[in-house]
């Protein structure tokens, strides 16, 4: 399972490995952490269209296990890749997995979620910006809270990449009557 969503995306997502039903259908979150995910979505305004979503790894580990660092490192350059490709301003690692391995630091989730850091990750710069895996908060009402609450403050985060707004404005030959002063300067 390689990951869906829009190309083109500002934000993009990184959980941990497909389930089941990811590996079934090839499409990432597609189970009840993902009906979550699509609702923290909406409270910010996107759809799961808007985004890109994408997981350390590729392929289900057996019985749901946690990752093994070898089937990390198998997976990491394809993961490298799609960053490349998409090009998104924000990253918003899911969980543990995606955090300790995009963040290159050892630092849980618990410690850094919430805590945007920018990054050079495939030669470009990007904001990684840490989150509890909606897996992990589906349980658990305090965890969704802060969640939710790291949530909202998205499009923040996706504004401050952007690129500003084009000074056309200052590119615009001057009006007639301002360009008068200028010209009545030059006669003295
Ligand atoms: N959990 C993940 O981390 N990724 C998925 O795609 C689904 C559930």
């Amino acid at each position: 399972m390689f990951g869906a969503g829009n190309p083109s995306a500002d934000l993009m997502f990184v959980g941990e490995a497909p389930g089941f039903h990811e590996d079934k259908q090839g499409v990432p979150f597609v189970g009840q952490a993902g009906k979550l995910l699509e609702g923290l979505l909406a409270g910010v305004e996107l759809r799961r269209e808007d985004v890109y979503i994408a997981n350390v790894l590729k392929c289900r580990p057996p019985g749901n296990r946690d990752p093994q660092p070898d089937e990390i490192e198998s997976c990491e350059p394809h993961l490298f890749r799609q960053i490349e490709l998409i090009q998104p301003i924000v990253i918003a690692t899911l969980g543990n997995f995606a955090t300790k391995l995009l963040s290159g630091r050892p630092l849980g989730i618990t410690r850094v979620h919430g805590q945007e850091q920018e990054l050079t990750i495939a030669g470009r710069s990007v904001l990684l910006y840490p989150l509890y895996h909606p897996a992990a908060a589906l349980y658990t009402p305090a965890m969704l809270k802060v969640l939710e609450a790291d949530f909202a403050r998205l499009p923040e985060l996706m504004g401050r990449g952007a690129q500003p707004a084009p000074l056309a404005v200052l590119e615009q030959e001057p009006e007639p009557a301002l360009a008068a002063p200028a010209e009545q300067l030059g006669l003295f």
